[in-house]
């Protein structure tokens, strides 16, 4: 029989990923802290716990997609958390982009309950959630890999053991300093092209033909052409994720100098406001430098 599945935060991922389990064939039990995220994961078909604790109780595998350490702690740590509810056995599959350490000492505190932890962060947006064709990071001892490997095929297309716990959060986190500096080159291009009086959608087609081409300038096109900043992924997300990098390059003396302004780009769009748009708004910050 298929493992039992409880899954901890319904969100912008979390909702397609663990829609794409149901779709598998997997019984998916679940808990968020939205009520509309409950009745749409129980309409998919899934089942709406009331706490984490009802949602873990029975799970063979426990996977949780919250926003960052802070909530990740809260979720594992305490009376009606994880680690005091699951079963002995369990494993903890954890997908939210957090600091490498938090996902350290997670495997460490479970151990004592004897849970299993992996760290599986991943990449490619919302997008990538939905069409089940995520990059999958991987932190963790090698059985544990084997044992979610089956799981994580349903939600993504590359899916790599990258190392012991933290592993995939170290990965994750360079994976969004590529992304960061890589969306405000684009957003840098996107202005100067504006204000140059070039057609900006033929631009941006030809460019990304040629080497300046990447995912970034596919998937965000539309959202630069038309000003379109719904999310997608936060700035606020993006911002904690420039934490992360940033003091994890300072701990082992890795030099980011491009990364760094990019932080303060990312950190000075939250200060005016804009944190809960999607990190294609580095645009924003271009026009606003450059007075437009
Ligand atoms: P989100 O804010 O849309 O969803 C987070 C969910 O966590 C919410 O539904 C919330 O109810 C739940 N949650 C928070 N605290 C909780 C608690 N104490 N108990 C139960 N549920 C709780 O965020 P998201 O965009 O889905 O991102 C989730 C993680 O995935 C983040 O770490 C983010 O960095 C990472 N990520 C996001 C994207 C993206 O494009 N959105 C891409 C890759 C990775």
């Amino acid at each position: 029989a298929l493992p039992k599945i409880a899954w901890i935060g319904l969100g912008i991922m979390g909702s397609p990923m663990s829609e794409n389990l149901l779709k598998a064939g997997y019984s998916v039990t679940g808990f968020t802290l939205e009520q509309d995220k409950l009745d749409r994961l129980a309409a998919a078909g899934g089942t709406a716990a009331g706490s984490i604790a009802e949602a873990v109780a029975d799970a063979d595998v426990i996977i949780t997609m919250v926003p960052a350490s802070p909530q990740v702690e809260a979720i594992n740590y305490g009376p009606n958390g994880i680690l005091e509810n699951a079963k002995s056995g369990a494993l903890i599959i954890d997908m939210s982009s957090i600091t490498p350490q938090t996902s350290i000492d997670l495997a460490k505190n479970a151990a004592e309950k004897g849970i299993r932890v992996i760290d599986a962060p991943v990449s490619g947006g919302e997008a990538g959630a939905i069409e089940a064709v995520l990059s999958i990071m991987v932190g963790g001892e090698q059985a544990d890999f084997d044992a979610a490997l089956p799981i994580l095929e349903a939600l993504g297309k590359v899916i790599v053991l990258c190392g012991p716990h933290g592993s995939g959060q170290t990965v994750k986190a360079a994976n969004q300093l590529i992304v960061a500096v890589n969306i405000q080159a684009c957003a840098e291009a996107v202005v100067f092209l504006e204000k140059s009086g070039v057609n900006l959608e033929a631009a941006l087609d030809v460019l990304n033909g040629g080497l300046a081409g990447s995912t970034v300038l596919t998937r965000k096109k539309d959202n630069f052409l038309n000003r379109d900043f719904k999310p997608g992924f936060r700035i606020d997300l993006h911002h904690k994720d420039m934490g992360i990098v940033t003091d994890a390059a300072r701990n082992v003396g890795a030099a980011l100098p491009v990364g760094a302004v990019v932080a303060q780009l990312v950190a000075s769009l939250r200060a005016q406001g804009d944190g809960g748009l999607d990190h294609s708004a580095l645009l924003r910050a271009v026009e606003r430098l450059s007075g437009a």
